[in-house]
């Protein structure tokens, strides 16, 4: 396949593997489970180890099928290249195993993924302050930032309420400031949206979620976009800083995250994942559609309190994420009225499954203050707007018509 042609989305995932040659003419990168790799010349092994000659020397920081599905991801990011981990939270542990020390000042917004809140207590306790703001207005990024802000973090579409954060306004205050512009796109997937047009430095995406696609495989990555230089970041050791700039990030995230912290992708993982990408573009079409017609059906109906989807003119930030967004995302969160049992509404339904996970490509539902939100507290919920009916929907790819039906019929 050539390189030079500007081919689509789906057209480049699915053939991205033979653009380097594949074993034997294999059209799926095989499944290398071998743990190291092994030269007849020992000086190679030497060039390899110092990093002079590319090539694998050890499992945890690389395999030729891990390398196949990170050099994918560079492409659906339009990247400069990526490091894969064995989940999503693996990926932004990195952020602080490899980017941050004490002292340091971290901004994130306070609408995110549970555990992303948790680990973001955890590195304060460690003597990184983190100041949570409310991200969909810049004004409140710029006024938290201080002179020892590293990183401002922030996901695209907010998991569960569905907040949009101020994208492109953050990456122009990033830029201008010189700060790393982290953006967690698992919500959106790079089908919807790429961090890279607004600016972000890395990406973060859970492979577990719409990407791998089919809920067999956990995984994470990081994908630097280029717009970050590099030189403007403090805590890169002499060692990383041998080759461009450019490739300071990544070089000092493999080896003092992925090497030191061991959270490795593995390859059979990998291979569910990557095949699971090929037809990411697809489901996002279907689950998005799907998505729609749920938010919208029980929008309309009286005993239901709110509706969270971006995709809705109700959403405040409905024209951001149709300026930004190729479309408003899989996933929604509703309340019902009072009086309506959110526990009674979830076990009157007969296709979507009460199951944490999202992206999958079976519909899944899951009260959010009595589970994934409920180690945080009444108080931290209320601040980032968590009702404790909110019921959130991982919209799937079943018929649309069979979901109004059975999302209907239990009100
Ligand atoms: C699930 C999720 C993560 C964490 O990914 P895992 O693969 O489950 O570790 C991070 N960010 C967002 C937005 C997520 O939905």
């Amino acid at each position: 396949m050539s390189d030079k042609k500007n081919y689509g989305f789906t057209t480049t995932i699915l053939h991205n593997d033979r653009r380097k040659g594949i074993e034997h003419g294999s059209l799926h990168k095989p499944v290398h489970t071998s743990v190291t790799f092994g030269y007849d010349d020992a000086r190679q092994l030497a060039a390899v180890f110092q990093g002079k000659e590319p090539g694998f020397r050890y499992g945890r920081q690389g395999n030729p099928t891990i390398s196949a599905l990170e050099d994918k991801i560079t492409r659906m990011e339009d990247g400069v290249g990526t490091l894969c981990f064995a989940t999503g939270m693996g990926a932004i542990g990195a952020l602080f195993q490899a980017l941050l020390r004490a002292g340091d000042h971290v901004v994130s917004s306070s609408f995110l993924f549970g555990n992303t809140n948790s680990l973001w207590q955890t590195t304060a306790g460690q003597g990184i302050a983190v100041d949570f703001v409310d991200a969909t207005d810049v004004a409140n990024v710029e006024a938290a930032l201080t002179p020892a802000t590293r990183i401002v973090f922030v996901e695209t579409i907010a998991n569960p309420r569905t907040q949009v954060a101020d994208l492109a306004r953050i990456g122009k205050l990033c830029a201008q400031r010189g700060i790393l512009y982290v953006v967690d796109n698992t919500m959106t997937t790079p089908y919807l949206f790429r961090p890279k047009s607004v600016g972000a430095g890395l990406v973060v995406n859970s492979l577990t979620k719409s990407i791998g696609g089919h809920g067999n495989a956990l995984g994470g990555s990081l994908t630097d976009t280029g717009a970050y230089d590099w030189s403007n970041y403090p805590h890169i050791a002499a060692n990383y800083k041998r080759a461009a700039p450019a490739q300071w990030g990544l070089a000092q995230l493999r080896a003092k995250a992925l090497r030191d912290f061991g959270a490795s992708l593995g390859p059979e993982a990998a291979h569910h994942i990557a095949v699971g990408a090929e037809t990411l573009a697809l489901r996002m079409e279907r689950t998005c559609a799907n998505a729609l017609a749920l938010a919208r059906m029980l929008e309309a109906d009286e005993r239901v309190a709110a509706v969270h989807y971006p995709g809705l003119a109700s959403h405040p930030q409905h024209a951001i994420a149709t300026e930004l967004f190729k479309s408003y995302g899989s996933l929604f969160s509703f309340e019902l009225k009072d009086g309506i049992d959110c526990f009674d509404y979830l076990n009157r339904l007969t296709i979507a499954v009460s199951a944490s996970n999202l992206g999958d490509t079976r519909t899944l539902v899951i009260p959010v203050s009595h589970t994934i939100f409920f180690e945080m507290g009444a108080e931290r919920r209320a601040s980032m707007g968590i009702a404790e009916s909110l019921i959130r929907v991982s919209v799937g790819i079943e018929d649309t018509a069979d979901l109004l039906a059975d999302f209907r019929g239990a009100l």
